[in-house]
Protein backbone atom coordinates (compact mmCIF):
# COMPACT_ATOMS: atom_id res chain seq x y z
CA UNK A 1 0.00 0.00 0.00
CA UNK A 2 1.22 3.46 -0.56
CA UNK A 3 2.09 5.52 2.11
CA UNK A 4 1.26 9.11 3.00
CA UNK A 5 3.58 11.74 1.80
CA UNK A 6 3.60 15.53 3.24
CA UNK A 7 1.47 16.23 0.77
CA UNK A 8 -1.54 14.28 2.28
CA UNK A 9 -1.15 16.45 5.57
CA UNK A 10 -2.41 19.90 6.61
CA UNK A 11 -0.14 21.12 8.02
CA UNK A 12 -0.73 24.89 8.21
CA UNK A 13 -0.24 25.97 11.40
CA UNK A 14 0.75 22.91 12.77
CA UNK A 15 3.92 21.94 14.43
CA UNK A 16 5.76 19.47 12.25
CA UNK A 17 8.86 17.69 12.97
CA UNK A 18 10.89 16.53 9.86
CA UNK A 19 13.66 13.84 10.35
CA UNK A 20 16.30 15.49 7.83
CA UNK A 21 19.96 13.92 6.71
CA UNK A 22 21.87 16.74 7.40
CA UNK A 23 24.88 14.64 8.02
CA UNK A 24 27.50 16.75 5.56
CA UNK A 25 30.66 16.15 5.64
CA UNK A 26 32.72 18.22 7.90
CA UNK A 27 36.02 19.51 8.50
CA UNK A 28 36.71 22.24 11.22
CA UNK A 29 34.06 23.52 11.17
CA UNK A 30 33.66 23.96 7.42
CA UNK A 31 31.01 22.02 5.20
CA UNK A 32 33.20 20.08 2.30
CA UNK A 33 29.79 19.51 0.69
CA UNK A 34 26.08 20.38 1.24
CA UNK A 35 24.62 18.86 -1.02
CA UNK A 36 22.49 16.90 1.67
CA UNK A 37 21.07 20.25 3.00
CA UNK A 38 20.10 21.26 -0.64
CA UNK A 39 18.19 17.50 -1.47
CA UNK A 40 16.06 18.36 1.89
CA UNK A 41 15.16 21.95 0.33
CA UNK A 42 12.03 20.68 -1.64
CA UNK A 43 10.32 19.74 1.96
CA UNK A 44 11.33 22.24 3.92
CA UNK A 45 10.18 24.68 1.68
CA UNK A 46 6.63 23.39 0.66
CA UNK A 47 6.52 23.54 4.59
CA UNK A 48 7.15 27.05 4.52
CA UNK A 49 5.05 27.66 1.95
CA UNK A 50 2.42 26.06 3.61
CA UNK A 51 2.79 28.04 6.63
CA UNK A 52 3.74 24.65 8.74
CA UNK A 53 6.13 25.55 11.87
CA UNK A 54 8.86 23.57 11.38
CA UNK A 55 10.92 20.62 13.56
CA UNK A 56 14.23 20.08 12.05
CA UNK A 57 15.91 17.39 13.41
CA UNK A 58 19.17 15.38 12.49
CA UNK A 59 22.19 13.54 13.47
CA UNK A 60 25.52 14.24 12.45
CA UNK A 61 28.43 12.34 12.76
CA UNK A 62 29.37 9.67 15.67
CA UNK A 63 28.85 10.00 18.96
CA UNK A 64 31.05 7.37 21.70
CA UNK A 65 28.40 7.24 24.66
CA UNK A 66 30.55 4.32 26.02
CA UNK A 67 33.81 5.63 26.39
CA UNK A 68 32.92 9.17 28.28
CA UNK A 69 36.26 10.50 27.22
CA UNK A 70 34.99 10.68 23.80
CA UNK A 71 31.81 12.00 24.13
CA UNK A 72 32.59 15.02 24.72
CA UNK A 73 34.98 15.46 22.18
CA UNK A 74 32.71 14.03 19.43
CA UNK A 75 30.07 16.20 20.22
CA UNK A 76 32.27 18.65 20.09
CA UNK A 77 33.52 17.76 15.98
CA UNK A 78 29.44 16.95 15.42
CA UNK A 79 27.97 20.18 16.44
CA UNK A 80 24.99 20.80 13.94
CA UNK A 81 25.76 24.35 14.06
CA UNK A 82 27.22 25.19 11.17
CA UNK A 83 24.49 23.21 8.85
CA UNK A 84 21.93 25.38 10.52
CA UNK A 85 24.12 28.54 9.50
CA UNK A 86 24.04 26.98 5.88
CA UNK A 87 20.44 26.18 5.66
CA UNK A 88 19.52 29.84 6.82
CA UNK A 89 21.56 31.03 3.88
CA UNK A 90 19.49 28.82 1.62
CA UNK A 91 15.47 29.22 2.93
CA UNK A 92 13.62 32.71 3.23
CA UNK A 93 12.22 32.49 6.54
CA UNK A 94 13.81 32.69 10.25
CA UNK A 95 16.17 29.66 10.88
CA UNK A 96 16.79 29.14 15.08
CA UNK A 97 19.11 27.02 16.11
CA UNK A 98 19.06 25.18 19.71
CA UNK A 99 22.37 23.83 20.93
CA UNK A 100 20.83 21.15 22.97
CA UNK A 101 18.42 18.49 22.14
CA UNK A 102 15.92 18.90 24.88
CA UNK A 103 15.09 21.20 27.81
CA UNK A 104 13.47 24.94 28.16
CA UNK A 105 15.25 26.36 25.56
CA UNK A 106 14.01 23.54 22.60
CA UNK A 107 10.69 23.88 24.05
CA UNK A 108 10.46 27.97 23.98
CA UNK A 109 12.17 27.63 20.78
CA UNK A 110 9.24 25.42 19.32
CA UNK A 111 6.67 27.47 20.91
CA UNK A 112 8.15 30.73 19.70
CA UNK A 113 7.76 29.51 16.08
CA UNK A 114 5.73 31.57 13.58
CA UNK A 115 3.94 29.91 10.61
CA UNK A 116 6.59 29.14 7.92
CA UNK A 117 9.54 29.22 10.58
CA UNK A 118 12.29 26.88 11.51
CA UNK A 119 14.04 25.40 14.84
CA UNK A 120 17.02 23.39 13.86
CA UNK A 121 17.39 20.74 16.89
CA UNK A 122 21.32 19.82 17.71
CA UNK A 123 22.46 16.68 16.39
CA UNK A 124 19.99 13.88 17.76
CA UNK A 125 23.40 11.22 18.68
CA UNK A 126 23.97 13.80 21.66
CA UNK A 127 21.17 11.67 23.14
CA UNK A 128 22.69 8.44 24.27
CA UNK A 129 19.10 6.94 23.72
CA UNK A 130 19.07 8.45 19.80
CA UNK A 131 20.46 4.64 18.43
CA UNK A 132 18.35 2.57 20.70
CA UNK A 133 15.42 4.03 19.86
CA UNK A 134 14.91 4.99 22.96
CA UNK A 135 11.08 5.12 23.86
CA UNK A 136 11.01 8.04 26.58
CA UNK A 137 13.38 10.36 24.12
CA UNK A 138 10.82 9.71 21.83
CA UNK A 139 7.94 10.81 23.40
CA UNK A 140 9.82 13.93 24.73
CA UNK A 141 10.55 14.75 20.78
CA UNK A 142 7.56 13.98 19.54
CA UNK A 143 6.00 16.21 22.27
CA UNK A 144 7.48 19.36 20.30
CA UNK A 145 5.29 18.61 17.23
CA UNK A 146 1.61 17.47 16.17
CA UNK A 147 2.81 15.64 13.16
CA UNK A 148 5.83 14.01 11.66
CA UNK A 149 7.51 13.74 7.92
CA UNK A 150 10.34 11.61 7.29
CA UNK A 151 12.81 12.84 4.64
CA UNK A 152 15.93 11.56 5.20
CA UNK A 153 16.76 9.04 3.24
CA UNK A 154 20.21 8.25 4.61
CA UNK A 155 18.61 7.48 7.49
CA UNK A 156 15.48 5.26 6.74
CA UNK A 157 17.29 1.87 7.13
CA UNK A 158 17.93 2.06 11.28
CA UNK A 159 15.08 2.19 13.87
CA UNK A 160 15.96 4.92 15.73
CA UNK A 161 14.06 7.40 18.04
CA UNK A 162 14.70 10.11 15.66
CA UNK A 163 13.14 7.68 12.61
CA UNK A 164 11.10 5.45 13.99
CA UNK A 165 10.34 6.39 17.60
CA UNK A 166 8.45 9.81 16.73
CA UNK A 167 6.63 7.32 13.53
CA UNK A 168 5.02 5.32 16.31
CA UNK A 169 3.27 8.41 18.25
CA UNK A 170 2.40 11.00 15.91
CA UNK A 171 0.72 10.89 12.53
CA UNK A 172 3.41 10.84 9.97
CA UNK A 173 4.18 10.96 5.87
CA UNK A 174 6.82 10.58 3.69
CA UNK A 175 8.93 13.90 2.46
CA UNK A 176 9.69 14.48 -1.30
CA UNK A 177 13.38 13.09 -1.25
CA UNK A 178 12.25 9.54 0.03
CA UNK A 179 9.60 9.99 -1.62
CA UNK A 180 11.33 9.99 -4.88
CA UNK A 181 13.96 7.76 -3.26
CA UNK A 182 11.56 4.61 -2.42
CA UNK A 183 9.64 5.48 -6.36
CA UNK A 184 13.02 5.12 -8.10
CA UNK A 185 14.42 1.84 -6.23
CA UNK A 186 10.78 0.08 -6.14
CA UNK A 187 11.10 0.78 -10.34
CA UNK A 188 14.39 -0.94 -10.29
CA UNK A 189 14.04 -3.73 -7.91
CA UNK A 190 10.75 -4.55 -7.98
CA UNK A 191 8.92 -3.91 -10.86
CA UNK A 192 12.18 -4.12 -13.01
CA UNK A 193 11.63 -3.88 -16.67
CA UNK A 194 13.79 -7.08 -18.15
CA UNK A 195 16.38 -7.50 -19.23
CA UNK A 196 17.40 -6.42 -15.78
CA UNK A 197 21.06 -6.06 -15.29
CA UNK A 198 22.81 -5.88 -11.82
CA UNK A 199 26.21 -4.96 -11.36
CA UNK A 200 27.55 -5.46 -7.33
CA UNK A 201 31.33 -4.75 -6.89
CA UNK A 202 32.92 -2.80 -3.80
CA UNK A 203 34.87 -4.24 -1.30
CA UNK A 204 33.27 -7.15 0.49
CA UNK A 205 31.27 -10.18 -0.17
CA UNK A 206 30.17 -10.02 3.43
CA UNK A 207 28.83 -6.31 3.39
CA UNK A 208 26.72 -7.58 0.62
CA UNK A 209 25.59 -11.40 0.72
CA UNK A 210 21.45 -10.51 1.41
CA UNK A 211 21.84 -7.91 -1.91
CA UNK A 212 23.37 -10.24 -4.28
CA UNK A 213 21.04 -13.40 -3.01
CA UNK A 214 18.24 -11.09 -4.13
CA UNK A 215 19.71 -9.86 -6.91
CA UNK A 216 20.66 -13.01 -8.02
CA UNK A 217 16.89 -14.05 -7.33
CA UNK A 218 15.38 -10.85 -9.68
CA UNK A 219 17.37 -10.27 -11.84
CA UNK A 220 18.87 -12.09 -15.31
CA UNK A 221 22.38 -11.28 -15.07
CA UNK A 222 24.17 -10.46 -11.71
CA UNK A 223 27.76 -8.86 -13.29
CA UNK A 224 30.68 -9.34 -10.24
CA UNK A 225 33.65 -6.82 -9.95
CA UNK A 226 35.55 -4.53 -7.32
CA UNK A 227 37.51 -6.46 -4.56
CA UNK A 228 34.31 -9.33 -4.10
CA UNK A 229 35.05 -10.69 -7.75
CA UNK A 230 38.00 -12.57 -6.13
CA UNK A 231 36.38 -14.79 -3.67
CA UNK A 232 34.62 -15.84 -6.59
CA UNK A 233 37.49 -16.51 -8.68
CA UNK A 234 39.22 -18.39 -5.07
CA UNK A 235 36.21 -20.35 -5.05
CA UNK A 236 36.79 -21.82 -8.87
CA UNK A 237 40.49 -22.37 -7.40
CA UNK A 238 42.06 -19.76 -9.17
CA UNK A 239 45.19 -17.85 -8.44
CA UNK A 240 44.43 -14.36 -6.96
CA UNK A 241 47.63 -13.07 -5.18
CA UNK A 242 47.65 -10.90 -2.50
CA UNK A 243 44.29 -9.57 -4.10
CA UNK A 244 41.13 -8.83 -1.40
CA UNK A 245 39.92 -12.34 -0.13
CA UNK A 246 37.24 -13.13 2.28
CA UNK A 247 38.19 -16.89 2.83
CA UNK A 248 35.14 -17.66 5.23
CA UNK A 249 33.05 -16.69 1.95
CA UNK A 250 34.15 -18.73 -0.47
CA UNK A 251 32.12 -21.95 0.04
CA UNK A 252 28.58 -19.00 -0.10
CA UNK A 253 30.36 -17.94 -3.48
CA UNK A 254 30.77 -21.18 -4.88
CA UNK A 255 27.33 -21.85 -3.89
CA UNK A 256 25.75 -19.06 -5.75
CA UNK A 257 28.15 -20.22 -8.95
CA UNK A 258 26.37 -23.50 -8.63
CA UNK A 259 22.88 -22.31 -8.19
CA UNK A 260 22.99 -19.19 -10.25
CA UNK A 261 26.09 -19.95 -12.92
CA UNK A 262 24.02 -19.05 -15.81
CA UNK A 263 23.42 -15.63 -13.98
CA UNK A 264 27.02 -14.73 -13.06
CA UNK A 265 29.06 -12.54 -15.10
CA UNK A 266 32.75 -12.35 -13.69
CA UNK A 267 35.75 -10.55 -14.92
CA UNK A 268 38.15 -12.14 -17.39
CA UNK A 269 40.93 -9.82 -16.89
CA UNK A 270 42.77 -7.20 -14.06
CA UNK A 271 45.01 -4.33 -13.28
CA UNK A 272 47.10 -5.87 -10.85
CA UNK A 273 49.50 -4.28 -8.89
CA UNK A 274 53.14 -5.41 -6.76
CA UNK A 275 51.44 -3.27 -3.81
CA UNK A 276 48.52 -1.33 -2.25
CA UNK A 277 49.48 1.76 -4.25
CA UNK A 278 49.71 4.00 -7.34
CA UNK A 279 53.32 4.09 -7.56
CA UNK A 280 54.24 1.17 -7.82
CA UNK A 281 54.66 -1.28 -10.85
CA UNK A 282 51.13 -2.58 -12.30
CA UNK A 283 50.13 -4.36 -15.51
CA UNK A 284 47.03 -5.95 -17.24
CA UNK A 285 46.85 -9.63 -16.64
CA UNK A 286 43.85 -12.29 -17.74
CA UNK A 287 42.17 -14.32 -15.22
CA UNK A 288 44.18 -17.40 -15.15
CA UNK A 289 47.61 -15.63 -14.42
CA UNK A 290 47.41 -13.06 -11.40
CA UNK A 291 51.19 -13.46 -9.94
CA UNK A 292 51.52 -14.67 -6.83
CA UNK A 293 52.82 -12.11 -4.94
CA UNK A 294 50.64 -9.26 -6.85
CA UNK A 295 47.10 -7.96 -6.17
CA UNK A 296 44.25 -7.12 -8.54
CA UNK A 297 43.14 -3.75 -7.88
CA UNK A 298 40.94 -2.76 -10.94
CA UNK A 299 39.19 -5.25 -13.34
CA UNK A 300 40.78 -5.42 -16.91
CA UNK A 301 40.11 -3.67 -20.54
CA UNK A 302 38.67 -7.07 -21.71
CA UNK A 303 36.34 -7.35 -18.75
CA UNK A 304 35.09 -3.77 -19.13
CA UNK A 305 33.93 -4.93 -23.00
CA UNK A 306 32.67 -8.29 -21.29
CA UNK A 307 30.31 -6.07 -18.86
CA UNK A 308 29.78 -3.59 -21.57
CA UNK A 309 28.20 -6.44 -23.99
CA UNK A 310 26.25 -8.14 -21.11
CA UNK A 311 24.62 -4.73 -20.14
CA UNK A 312 23.60 -3.82 -24.33
CA UNK A 313 20.21 -4.36 -24.72
CA UNK A 314 19.38 -3.96 -20.84
CA UNK A 315 15.99 -1.97 -20.05
CA UNK A 316 16.87 -1.77 -15.88
CA UNK A 317 20.47 -1.93 -14.89
CA UNK A 318 21.09 -1.69 -10.72
CA UNK A 319 24.57 -0.53 -9.82
CA UNK A 320 26.25 -0.74 -6.16
CA UNK A 321 29.90 -1.25 -5.71
CA UNK A 322 32.73 0.52 -7.90
CA UNK A 323 35.00 -1.77 -10.34
CA UNK A 324 38.01 -1.52 -8.64
CA UNK A 325 40.15 0.68 -5.86
CA UNK A 326 38.82 3.95 -7.61
CA UNK A 327 40.51 6.33 -4.87
CA UNK A 328 43.42 5.61 -6.79
CA UNK A 329 43.40 7.31 -10.37
CA UNK A 330 45.45 3.86 -11.71
CA UNK A 331 42.64 1.70 -10.83
CA UNK A 332 39.29 4.50 -11.74
CA UNK A 333 39.45 3.34 -14.95
CA UNK A 334 36.87 0.31 -14.45
CA UNK A 335 34.71 1.91 -12.23
CA UNK A 336 34.77 5.21 -15.00
CA UNK A 337 34.16 2.56 -17.88
CA UNK A 338 31.15 1.43 -16.19
CA UNK A 339 30.03 4.98 -15.42
CA UNK A 340 29.88 5.71 -19.28
CA UNK A 341 28.70 2.31 -20.72
CA UNK A 342 25.66 2.66 -18.17
CA UNK A 343 25.07 6.62 -19.05
CA UNK A 344 24.98 5.93 -22.44
CA UNK A 345 22.35 2.86 -22.83
CA UNK A 346 19.96 3.42 -24.67
CA UNK A 347 16.38 3.56 -23.19
CA UNK A 348 17.55 1.67 -19.73
CA UNK A 349 16.44 2.94 -16.43
CA UNK A 350 19.76 2.82 -14.78
CA UNK A 351 19.97 3.10 -11.14
CA UNK A 352 23.38 3.94 -8.38
CA UNK A 353 22.71 2.49 -4.79
CA UNK A 354 26.00 2.81 -2.63
CA UNK A 355 27.80 5.17 -0.96
CA UNK A 356 30.97 4.77 -2.80
CA UNK A 357 29.74 4.12 -6.49
CA UNK A 358 27.51 7.38 -6.14
CA UNK A 359 30.26 9.71 -5.30
CA UNK A 360 32.99 7.81 -7.72
CA UNK A 361 30.36 8.29 -10.41
CA UNK A 362 29.65 11.96 -9.30
CA UNK A 363 33.20 13.06 -8.50
CA UNK A 364 33.79 11.85 -12.37
CA UNK A 365 31.17 13.87 -14.09
CA UNK A 366 28.40 11.39 -14.84
CA UNK A 367 25.99 13.27 -12.15
CA UNK A 368 23.35 13.43 -14.88
CA UNK A 369 24.34 10.26 -16.62
CA UNK A 370 22.10 7.79 -14.41
CA UNK A 371 17.81 8.13 -13.95
CA UNK A 372 18.66 7.88 -10.55
CA UNK A 373 21.39 8.26 -8.32
CA UNK A 374 20.64 7.44 -4.46
CA UNK A 375 21.54 9.68 -1.65
CA UNK A 376 21.48 7.33 0.82
CA UNK A 377 24.42 4.44 0.99
CA UNK A 378 23.38 1.81 3.45
CA UNK A 379 19.81 2.08 3.13
CA UNK A 380 19.57 1.88 -0.96
CA UNK A 381 21.61 -0.87 0.28
CA UNK A 382 19.00 -2.31 2.48
CA UNK A 383 16.17 -1.30 -0.07
CA UNK A 384 18.27 -3.95 -2.76
CA UNK A 385 17.97 -6.47 -0.21
CA UNK A 386 14.49 -6.60 -1.42
CA UNK A 387 13.47 -6.06 3.13
CA UNK A 388 11.12 -2.85 4.07
CA UNK A 389 13.22 -0.40 5.55
CA UNK A 390 11.76 0.46 9.16
CA UNK A 391 11.50 4.76 8.40
CA UNK A 392 9.65 3.74 5.72
CA UNK A 393 7.51 0.88 7.27
CA UNK A 394 6.37 2.62 10.09
CA UNK A 395 4.80 5.57 8.16
CA UNK A 396 1.09 6.21 8.23
CA UNK A 397 -0.84 4.06 4.76
CA UNK A 398 -2.76 6.33 2.76
P1 LIG B 1 29.44 1.17 -2.02
O1 LIG B 1 29.69 2.25 -0.98
O2 LIG B 1 29.21 1.75 -3.38
O3 LIG B 1 28.39 0.20 -1.58
P2 LIG B 1 31.59 -0.42 -0.98
O4 LIG B 1 31.61 0.40 0.25
O5 LIG B 1 31.11 -1.82 -0.87
O6 LIG B 1 30.81 0.33 -2.15
O7 LIG B 1 33.06 -0.56 -1.59
C1 LIG B 1 33.85 0.55 -1.92
C2 LIG B 1 35.29 0.23 -1.69
O8 LIG B 1 35.68 -0.94 -2.37
C3 LIG B 1 36.18 1.33 -2.20
O9 LIG B 1 36.82 1.96 -1.12
C4 LIG B 1 37.18 0.61 -3.11
O10 LIG B 1 38.51 1.06 -2.94
C5 LIG B 1 37.04 -0.82 -2.65
N1 LIG B 1 37.48 -1.76 -3.70
C6 LIG B 1 37.00 -1.90 -4.94
N2 LIG B 1 37.71 -2.81 -5.63
C7 LIG B 1 38.67 -3.24 -4.81
C8 LIG B 1 39.75 -4.17 -4.95
N3 LIG B 1 39.97 -4.81 -6.08
N4 LIG B 1 40.57 -4.36 -3.88
C9 LIG B 1 40.36 -3.69 -2.74
N5 LIG B 1 39.36 -2.81 -2.54
C10 LIG B 1 38.54 -2.59 -3.57
MG1 LIG C 1 30.77 2.22 0.89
Amino acid sequence: MAKQTVQDLNVSGKRVIVRVDFNVPIKDGVIKDENRIVQALPTINYLIDKGARIVLLSHLGKVDHKDPTKTDADKAKNNLAPVAKRLGEHVMTRVTFVSETRGAALEAAVKDLKNGEIVVVQNTRYEKGEEKNDPELAKYWASLGDLFVTDAFGSVHRAHASTVGIAQILPSALGFLVEKEVKALSKAVFEPEHPFVAILGGAKVSDKIKVIENLLKVADKVIIGGGMAYTFLKAQGKEIGKSLLEADKIDLAKSFMDQFGDKIVLPVDFMVSAEFSDTCDRKVVDKDHIPADWMGLDIGPKTLELFAKELKGAKTVVWNGPMGVFEMKPFAVGTIGICDVMSKLPGAYTVIGGGDSAAAAIENGYEHGFSHISTGGGASLEFMEGNPLPGIAIIQDK
